[in-house]
């Protein structure tokens, strides 16, 4: 009894390890798969939308309050008229998922990967 449960075990143990390393594929490849944007959000509206690559320079100013600059794959809110100037702090966004909030003038930095979104394909 005893060594069933353990062969048990060890079969759930593979089993999530599997799931684990399939999950861990399938980001991999989401994440190597090369395109990142980087998204400008003002309350649900979406004002500003790039694709970033290795030679990205912008500047992005969103009515005088917020500052965004895209510098390579990376975006940070570079300068805010905000009191709390949490979203200058947040620093660089250098990942997909990646968010800088600015609660005051309700804007959104956001990186996101190209595979989140297929509609983007349309040039
Ligand atoms: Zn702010």
């Amino acid at each position: 009894m005893l060594r069933r449960l353990k062969w048990g075990d060890a079969v759930i143990i593979a089993a999530v390890l599997l799931g684990a390393a399939a999950l861990a594929v399938v980001l991999a490849v989401q994440t190597a798969g090369d395109r990142l944007y980087a998204e400008v959000w003002r309350g649900s509206e979406l004002i500003e939308r790039v694709a970033l690559t290795d030679t990205t320079e912008q500047t992005i100013e969103v009515d005088g309050h917020n500052t965004v600059i895209l510098s390579g794959k990376t975006a940070r809110m570079a300068q805010a008229d905000c009191h709390d100037q949490v979203c200058v702090r947040t620093g660089t966004l250098t990942h997909a998922g990646q968010v800088a909030v600015c609660l005051p003038n309700k804007m959104i930095v956001k990186l996101v990967g190209a595979s989140s979104e297929v509609d983007v394909i349309v040039s």
